[in-house]
């Protein structure tokens, strides 16, 4: 149940944590994996739910790990926000953002000028030096009739001292203050999807969306119209996938067996 049988994909869209490594330990050869995708003639984007990094962190990452990309081939959760503010504010404006450095560039480089002066709208994810002024001069803006945007739905995020705090429970806690929903960028919702297809330039189902994790990156890929892939290497087992409201096109053990026969 290999890729032959999906030949009319174009590109790989590629969810990084649990399919690319764990930690800090790749999952498999990574250089001759892409080489392989390469060789195939499929093109590679990179799509991620962590909007604390900008493309450009991702490509050092990538490089570290002996894969050369370039930083339009990455589509994180803050750039999906981005996306979505152009298409709402094609005149730009002033944004306020709790988030890290991933949020403030993606924001600066679609057009937006960050303050919370006549903010159009608040962007907020994960954010590591969050303080009680951040999250009050969000619920001001928020109150006063700014578009409330959320770069990702995570309410938790791994580390090796174990779960803490991520974007969800931020926007949790606007969302207690405000009584407004955020507008999420990142998975499963579609949005890094269709920014992906618009970058390539290519049919929905004409990507493989490839992820670990059923609720966001099968579930987004599917909702998106894309044909998607679980790998058996992050946190979705097998069994979960049998159980799962939307079946996986393929599963593989890892995404070195992608292209397997
Ligand atoms: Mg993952």
């Amino acid at each position: 149940m290999q890729i032959k049988h999906l030949d009319h994909i174009k590109a790989l869209v590629l969810d990084m944590d649990g399919v690319l490594w764990r930690e800090r330990e790749p999952i498999g050869n990574l250089p001759v994996i892409f080489k392989s995708f390469s060789k195939a003639g499929l093109q590679v984007v990179l799509a991620t739910n962590n909007g604390t990094r900008t493309p450009a962190q991702y490509v050092e990452k990538l490089a570290e790990y002996g894969v050369k990309i370039r930083p339009e081939q990455v589509i994180t959760s803050s750039l999906g926000a981005a996306y979505l503010l152009q298409k709402r504010f094609p005149m730009g404006g002033h944004v306020f953002v709790i988030g890290e450095m991933g949020v403030e560039t993606a924001m600066k480089d679609a057009g937006f000028a960050i303050s919370e002066k006549d903010a159009v709208a608040v962007v907020a994810g994960m954010d590591r030096s969050i303080s009680f002024g951040k999250l009050k001069t969000g619920c001001l803006c928020i109150r006063a009739g700014a578009a409330f945007y959320g770069t990702n739905p995570d309410r938790t995020f791994p580390t090796p001292e174990g779960l803490i705090p991520g974007a969800g429970s931020i926007l949790a806690a606007l969302e207690a203050c405000t009584d407004v929903k955020p507008i999420i960028a990142g998975k499963p919702n579609s949005t890094l999807f269709e920014f992906a297809e618009q970058r390539l330039g290519i049919a929905a189902d004409e990507m493989l969306v490839v992820g670990d994790r059923l609720d966001t990156d099968i579930l987004g890929g599917y909702r998106a119209g894309c044909k998607t892939a679980l790998v058996l290497t992050g946190i979705s087992s097998f069994e979960d996938a049998t159980r799962f409201e939307v079946k996986p096109d393929l599963i593989v053990p890892a995404l070195e067996n992608l292209l397997d026969d």
